[in-house]
């Protein structure tokens, strides 16, 4: 039960975004979590959404590189992972609330999610609430300084049960984001499904072209603990049929179940 008290560490400390992946907080001014970029890898040319995880085998064992990750479509999970240091090429600010102000790297998204979701906020606002992001775009930076500070304090094996290896966050993709409500109410907690915003996303939220990624029961699945508050961009097409199969992108894209990991935040 570690989560507001780091939201609102996170807010006075700037780096609320990492929440998503944080099982222990910290204010250290020195930490990792704020080292800077590196240069990124270029990404491939976008594709076509395709209708299967097109991947190439890693020198990782049991993980495979995505070939395709500028498909809005992209599977990534413990099984699939981003290149290293892949990097979005169109990562704009969306014209939303986030729940701090700074214009820094977990604001941004890829630009058609980023048009989505400045439209699924409207809708929310058009429908009596505020939603606020808490983070978007993760780099492969951010998440291997995030990743090798746990392995220095865990060790690897402990590290991987809570936080996503580098290239398996989908907060790389660009397309992912974490909200909550106006009132900041279990911002990045399980009973963040019991808010109005929840069940407002639940019932709206494809229609803009998000789904709702991690369910709740399918924790094997998708590798990763139940998240009401993580929203991924698919394209409305894709996540109306998503949302009204009820199944997880893992299991439309008829992709190898990520069973043999401890589910763990994103
Ligand atoms: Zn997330």
């Amino acid at each position: 039960m570690k989560k507001p008290l780091i939201v609102i560490i996170g807010i006075i400390s700037l780096f609320v975004g990492q929440a998503c992946d944080q099982q222990q907080s910290t204010t250290d001014q020195d930490s990792p979590m704020l080292s800077s970029h590196t240069e990124q890898a270029e990404g491939n040319e976008a594709g076509e959404a395709s209708a299967g995880p097109d991947s190439e085998q890693n020198e990782e064992p049991g993980i495979e590189v995505v070939t395709d990750p500028q498909s809005v479509a992209v599977l990534v999970n413990e099984e699939y992972a981003l290149m290293d240091g892949y990097e979005p090429d169109d990562l704009v600010y969306p014209d939303i609330p986030f729940i701090f102000e700074e214009k820094v790297e977990k604001r941004l998204m890829r630009q058609e999610a980023a048009d989505a979701v400045e439209q699924l906020f409207a809708a929310a606002k058009d429908d009596g609430m505020t939603l606020l992001g808490v983070s978007a775009y993760r780099s492969y930076q951010t998440q291997k300084s995030l990743f090798d500070y746990y392995v220095a304090q865990d060790g690897e094996e402990l590290a991987r049960t809570y936080s996503a290896v580098p290239g398996t966050s989908e907060h790389q993709t660009g397309l992912a984001i974490d909200v909550v409500g106006e009132d900041l109410s279990c911002a990045v907690e399980d009973c963040f499904a019991d808010t109005v915003e929840a069940k407002w996303l639940e019932e709206n939220a494809a229609d803009y072209g998000f789904i709702i990624r991690y369910m709740e029961g399918k924790e094997e699945l998708t590798g990763f603990k139940y998240e009401p508050w993580h929203l991924r961009y698919v394209g409305v097409e894709m996540a109306q049929e998503i949302t009204k199969l009820g199944v997880t992108l893992e299991e439309y894209m008829n992709a190898v179940p990520v069973s043999d990991q401890t589910p763990i935040e994103n």
